[in-house]
């Protein structure tokens, strides 16, 4: 027989119970305590000295962080590290104001590296087929769809180890590129390795950003991928940088790593010499077929403590609630929201996991007073009205012509 959740004590008759639980409960809860305001629990400040602290204090950015401080702030008790990442996005941020991007797949598969994630390597029978690139004019017609539905971003992916002997595809990319500028959009592209003078002719054809993700810390890295190091990551993304493109640069979570992994990936893009402009994070999409194709999903507290640590050490950065979104439940997605997430991928497919559409994105940002990122309210907006006013640096811009830009 099912026990019941509160039995009914020796000596009392059904009815006598009743009466009782209805007038009052035959046991204690904090309900049964008067509420008096001094009773409200106000959690004790921070140490003055913690880094917690000084990160909930930062009005800039800093890029001289230890590990040992990332990992303090990453294991705090996560309802104060997120009540904490939301006070820091607020003075950064619009919390209104997500950006909304859609990536294409402008070449799939055929991919000559193992990230053992990934559904385009050659390497690994997925089912993919791999395809020619997308001529310039489908590219641009599927940006022009992207800025209808609300997207200020458009990306293009193709899966490339490098971009060595492509002279052709480069000349294609940089006409996509100029397409989507002058739709009024953002352009970003991903196509694996880059030297410096192929940053310098994306830069001159107007790219906005240039993703290339770190996927995890140093440490782990080689056990995801072996075809190229984590060093020569880092080249590509100088080689961005120095070309005056924004860095979009994040990692994946799942690939069997430990929380000390997250913490050395933030370590890691929190002391470049600038901050990425936008640190996607990933959540990974078992692909069938792939060595992580049966990889346990990542819980979701690892997430949002990864995306509020990362708002707190990062504040300017945007940050990318990237694939594996389409996984998450919509409370989920808020509190990510909540902790500091400020971009999604949005439209029909992201590379070639699923997304979230845009009639679903909508419908939630109505729901909880959310609205799509104008491109003025962008840190790549904002470096080109500093560019055009001819201001020395985004924070001269004034706050008349910032509208409800972020303040950095
Ligand atoms: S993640 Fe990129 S580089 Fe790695 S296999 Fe896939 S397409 Fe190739």
């Amino acid at each position: 027989m099912a026990q019941r959740a509160f039995p009914r004590p020796t000596g009392f008759s059904r009815a006598r119970f009743v009466r009782t639980r209805c007038v009052s409960r035959p046991f204690s809860t904090v309900l049964d305590v008067p509420i008096h305001p001094s009773a409200h629990h106000t959690p004790p400040p921070a140490p003055s000295s913690s880094p917690f602290h000084d990160a909930l204090q930062a009005n800039t950015p800093r890029n001289n962080w230890t590990r040992e401080e990332i990992s303090d702030i990453y294991h705090s008790p996560l309802i104060e590290l997120t009540y904490a990442s939301a006070t820091v996005h607020r003075r950064f941020h619009n919390p209104a104001a997500i950006q909304m991007c859609t990536l294409m797949n402008i070449k799939t598969g055929g991919c000559s590296e193992d990230c053992s994630y990934c559904a385009q390597s050659s390497r690994y029978d997925t089912g993919l087929k791999a395809t020619k690139m997308v001529d310039v004019e489908s590219v641009l017609e599927a940006a022009r769809v992207a800025k209808e539905n609300g997207s200020s971003r458009f990306c293009m992916g193709a899966a490339w180890r490098d971009m060595r002997g492509r002279k052709t595809n480069l000349k294609n990319v940089k006409a996509m590129v100029e397409g989507v500028r002058a739709l009024g959009m953002e352009a970003c592209v991903t196509l694996g390795m880059i030297d410096a003078a192929q940053a310098r002719e994306l830069k001159d054809a107007g790219l906005t950003a240039y993703n290339h993700n770190l996927d995890t810390s140093r440490e782990h890295y080689p056990s995801v991928i072996s075809t190229r190091t984590y060093d020569e990551r880092l080249a590509t993304i100088k080689n961005v940088r120095e070309a005056g493109i924004n860095v979009c640069t994040g990692g994946i979570l799942g690939l069997g790593e430990k929380s000390k992994d997250h913490v050395g990936l933030i370590h890691t893009v929190a002391t470049m010499p600038s901050h990425p402009e936008s640190f996607p994070v990933n959540a990974l999409v078992p692909i069938k077929g792939t060595p992580l194709g049966e990889s346990k999903a990542i819980s979701f507290d690892a997430i949002l403590r990864t995306i509020a640590t990362a708002r707190l050490v990062l504040p300017a950065t945007i940050i990318r609630l990237a694939a594996g979104r389409h996984t998450m439940r919509e409370e989920k997605q808020i509190m990510c929201f909540q902790a500091g997430a400020n971009a999604v991928f949005t439209g029909e497919k992201m590379l070639t996991t699923a997304c979230n559409g845009w009639e679903e994105d909508k419908e939630m940002f109505g729901k909880w007073g959310l609205r799509p990122m104008e491109t003025k309210e962008t840190i790549g907006g904002q470096q080109e009205i500093a560019e055009t006013a001819n201001f020395d640096t985004v924070a001269e811009v004034p706050s008349s012509v910032q509208a409800s830009a972020p303040v950095i």
